[in-house]
């Protein structure tokens, strides 16, 4: 991609309107703007991240065995009148009626609807366990949407669904998200605290959040600093329970909530199948999510420093910039080019500057949207037949010979991994 066309809007100040160091980096690198409080644009290089993160997702959620499906936004209200919901989440719910006069909700959150579709598609235990996942857009009418990505009106979320007939099958199938669960937020460059939660609005017994630690994270989170344990926040609970010592508060962002549901939904929807006996019983539900766009901001509020973002491999939007100093200069020009296909053709992504700007603008706005390397071509590293190499993560500086230059990368790329 060439960035004359990729529609890179940079800004060289803060945006005033932004609280987090991840909404000001997203606005200020351009990944995102703003359409009104809550509601957002994902520009190229933001969808590129996004469509990284989900890559990872759908790797993690396929592997443990579960299958893609993608369910409506647009809900009928008497399916949440059945389980209640509709008056849990209250305000919550963004609710219009049709022009037929019927009530109708966006969704924000899929329980309700997978468990008719279950119900309405599975009713023998040979067609269990199951298990459904979706990455889809929710709604929420928040009071007050906040920093960017992390509360927003409409977001996306991974959720995924499991369908058993007995306690040990959930059992299974939790276990398998729970780990599932940590080696996305690995890969995606995040360090997480892992707590065991209320279960709240959702219901059911057992339940997991992954807490990402941000300074501006609303959820607190209590941390041992001997054994680092974790435990949700409760008023006058600060004692670990292992080693008897005051836990300290750590605010966090959650980016995953695993819960064991039970019957819960599945007994208000009548979702049945018959066992081997011929008896009718509900299904056993766990429900899995991860908030994929709030995770692009945790990754930021994680790794950046004082010039920008400082992407983890795997989810930078190119793997490689391409820097020339003077694109005016026909030689410089070539050789970026040249540069720029061969470093294509060994399977990496990269982003070429072709802009005819100075080279203090190229080198700002690199280290502002943060990908893993540049490499600079200027008169010297072509007189000198070496090329110079950036690692934004150490800020070194290496000098290798072109023909290199592959196994550099190769090395760089999956060492950031
Ligand atoms: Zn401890």
């Amino acid at each position: 991609m060439f960035w004359s066309k990729a529609f890179i809007p940079t800004l060289k100040e803060t945006p005033k309107e932004a609280e987090s160091v991840s909404h000001q980096l997203l606005l200020r690198a351009g990944f995102t703007r703003m359409l009104m409080a809550g509601a957002y644009t994902y520009l190229p290089l933001g969808l590129r991240v996004l469509e990284k993160i989900q890559g990872i997702i759908r790797q993690e959620m396929n592997a443990c065995g579960a299958s893609e499906l993608l369910l409506p936004a647009l809900h009928p209200l008497e399916l949440w009148q059945k389980t209640g919901r509709d008056k849990d989440l209250g305000e919550v719910m963004f609710k219009f009626k049709d022009r037929r006069g019927r009530t109708i909700a966006l969704g924000p959150t899929h329980e309700e609807v997978i468990t008719d579709l279950v119900k309405n598609n599975c009713s023998s235990y040979r067609q269990l366990p199951l298990v459904l996942y979706q990455i889809q857009t929710k709604f929420r009418d928040e009071i007050r949407p906040r920093f960017g990505l992390i509360r927003a009106c409409e977001f996306i979320m991974k959720d995924a669904y499991s369908f058993d007939q007995d306690e040990a099958g959930l059992d299974k199938n939790y276990q398998l998200m729970f780990e599932a669960y940590k080696r996305i937020f690995s890969r995606c460059g995040l360090k997480t605290l892992i707590t065991e939660a209320d279960s709240g609005v959702m219901g059911g017994k057992v339940s997991h959040e992954f807490m990402a630690q941000a300074p501006l994270g609303e959820d607190v989170v209590m941390l041992c600093p001997k054994c680092k344990l974790a435990a949700a926040f409760k008023e006058g609970n600060s004692l670990c329970p292992k080693c008897r010592i005051d836990m300290d508060k750590v605010n966090t962002i959650e980016v995953g909530h695993i819960f064991k549901l039970g019957i819960k939904y599945s007994q208000a929807i009548e979702a049945n199948f018959s066992d081997a006996k011929g008896q009718l019983k509900p299904v056993i539900m766990g429900c899995y999510g991860i908030g994929v766009s709030r995770l692009v901001s945790a990754i930021i509020e994680q790794n950046n420093d004082a010039d920008g973002i400082v992407w983890p491999g795997e989810v930078a939007p190119f793997d490689v910039m391409v820097l020339p100093l003077d694109i005016t200069n026909a030689a410089i020009k070539q050789e970026a080019l040249g540069l720029y296909d061969q470093i294509n053709a060994a399977g990496f992504t990269a982003l070429l500057d072709d802009r005819d700007e100075r080279a203090g603008v190229k080198f700002k706005d690199a280290d502002l949207i943060g990908l893993p390397l540049s490499i600079v071509i200027g008169k010297k590293s072509i007189a000198e037949k070496n090329i110079e190499a950036r690692v934004r993560k150490d800020r070194s500086t290496v000098h290798i010979p072109k023909e290199e230059l592959v196994s550099f990368i190769n090395g760089q790329v999956l060492k950031g991994r």
